[in-house]
């Protein structure tokens, strides 16, 4: 970082912390960057986020902390993550039936059978 004795500096808090750096007066709505401006709505935006934006994923930039994981419907991802649910649903429901369980989890009841075998 380039910065002298009164240089104004500017603060801002990033997902990865504190940010200093010298004040430019203009920087990136998205990612602060302060080469290759355009005003876009009203905003000043790099051309990375530009290119991002039009490609309809902004935050890939800009970095946002965990957007909210779309609604997880029958298709889990793999065997680890519908075990854990079922771990979690035991828990949560300790004289739940396996048929319940296999509600809850929209599974078949032998699916739930095989899963229940593979816990500990
Ligand atoms: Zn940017």
């Amino acid at each position: 970082m380039n910065i002298n004795i009164g240089d104004a500096l500017d603060f801002f808090i990033t997902p990865e912390g504190l940010m200093i750096r010298k004040y430019t007066g203009v920087s990136c709505y998205f990612c602060s960057a302060v080469d290759n401006l355009s005003y876009f709505r009203d905003h000043l935006i790099c051309h990375n986020c530009i290119e991002a934006l039009k490609s309809g994923n902004p935050s890939s930039h800009s970095n946002e902390a965990h957007p909210a994981p779309p609604k997880k419907r029958r298709n889990y991802r793999n065997q680890n993550e519908l075990l854990n649910k079922l771990k979690q649903l035991m828990l949560e429901h300790p004289n739940v039936s396996q048929k319940e369980l296999a509600e809850m989890l929209e599974l078949s009841q032998g699916r739930v059978s095989q899963l229940k075998k593979l816990l500990p």
